[in-house]
């Protein structure tokens, strides 16, 4: 493009830019994070009232500890894959999330788990849904990804296929929980809905930045109280509820499924943040970027994030996604009162939340870039 035409369309966008980001100092950047990870244990309708101090506390040291086991991943040089996996682990051990043990109970009163990883790097990815006796559904999507031709196995045939990796049967009992037994009785003797009895989806997932500069994602879920005929949600769909690509994000989400996979809410994220560095890459040679304000794209992940489950919401969905952008950015968005949250990156940041606005609400967690 001759560099003229380019001036100009620099000077468009800097005229389109909002004023806030125009006004930020010039400083130059703080250097950028060398790794960053986000994790949720599901979004919902939390109720502040009925969080007792003791449940938030509960709460807030599960979500610690799969923090604190991705980070410690990629504090040592470890790569994000292996990170998103080292964080899933203990949420799919943890009663208190709807993953692994703790799951929520089908119609016929089984567990059956569904997850999917992706590697950022080459876009490789597995996936497995409806599985009963694996405890460890992330793991066992890995090995999809890297010891079989396929992305997606289901039911029986995806648990064949983990004999023969070597996973052990896990017995039911393990998964099953009191309080998912009870939801499931609540919701066929009162006839209310999953969400009546849930509240929250309580799916668990992790998205990591590595410090070669790879990005990962991985979700793990129960799915929904409730489900019945082989329902399958989002959460083990690559592009709806786990994407990775080192160009965009790694995005993971947790939400109401159905609308998730309508809407290819974790493909659509990371596709419009690759359109947008494009354009960025486009408009912006050298010289230019030496000209901009600090923080003139510093939201963007973000902006396009809230407009991905904006469009969620427009058709009737909810719930939340978490990403991580190549730079390190970590965020979270979500149309519900709360998600169960945490990130950290190399540059200090390193908090768990529960509620909306609290920590890390609609802010990125990294400096400008
Ligand atoms: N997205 C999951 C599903 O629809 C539920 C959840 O996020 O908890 O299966």
């Amino acid at each position: 493009m001759p560099a003229a035409m380019k001036n100009l369309i620099t000077l468009i966008a800097l005229a389109l830019m909002p004023a806030a980001a125009l006004a930020e100092d010039a400083a130059p950047p703080p250097e950028a994070p060398k790794w960053s990870i986000a994790i949720h244990g599901g979004a919902g309708t939390l109720n502040r009232d009925a969080m007792t101090p003791e449940r938030r506390a509960g709460y807030e040291a599960a979500l610690q500890e799969a923090l604190d086991a991705g980070r410690a991943v990629l504090a040592r040089g470890g790569s994000a894959m292996d990170a998103v996996k080292a964080a899933i682990l203990p949420m799919e051990d943890s009663p208190l999330f709807n993953a692994g043990r703790g799951a929520v109970f089908t119609w016929e009163g089984t567990n059956e788990l569904d997850a999917s990883i992706m590697d950022g790097r080459d876009r490789s990815a597995g996936a497995v849904a409806g599985v009963k006796t694996v405890k460890h559904p992330i793991l066992l999507a890995d090995v999809v990804r890297t010891q079989s031709p396929h992305v997606m196995l289901m039911g029986k045939g995806a648990e064949e296929f983990a004999a023969e990796q070597g996973f052990a049967v896990t017995p039911a009992e393990w998964f099953a929980t009191e309080a998912r037994k009870r939801a499931l009785e609540r919701m066929k003797t009162d006839k209310l809905s999953a969400l009546d009895v849930d509240h929250k989806f309580g799916t668990v997932g992790a998205v990591a930045l590595d410090m070669e500069g790879n990005l990962a994602a991985g979700t793990s879920t129960g799915g929904m109280t409730g489900k019945r005929w082989g329902r399958v949600g989002d959460a083990p769909v690559i592009g709806a509820g786990t994407y990775a690509d080192n160009r965009a994000c790694a995005v993971s989400a947790t939400g109401w499924g159905e609308y998730f996979l309508r809407v290819g809410v974790a493909h659509e994220i990371c596709a419009q943040l690759r359109a947008s560095s494009e354009f960025k890459a486009m408009i912006v040679d050298d010289e230019i970027a030496d000209e901009l304000p600090a923080g003139i794209w510093k939201d963007e992940a973000q902006t396009i994030a809230d407009a991905v489950m904006a469009d969620v919401a427009q058709l009737g969905g909810d719930g939340g996604v978490i990403l991580v952008t190549p730079e390190g950015h970590a965020i979270f968005s979500f149309n519900t009162s709360g998600m169960y949250r945490g990130r950290a990156t190399s540059d200090g940041v390193n908090e768990v939340a529960i509620f909306g606005g609290e920590e890390g609400d609609k802010a990125s967690a990294t400096p400008d870039h």
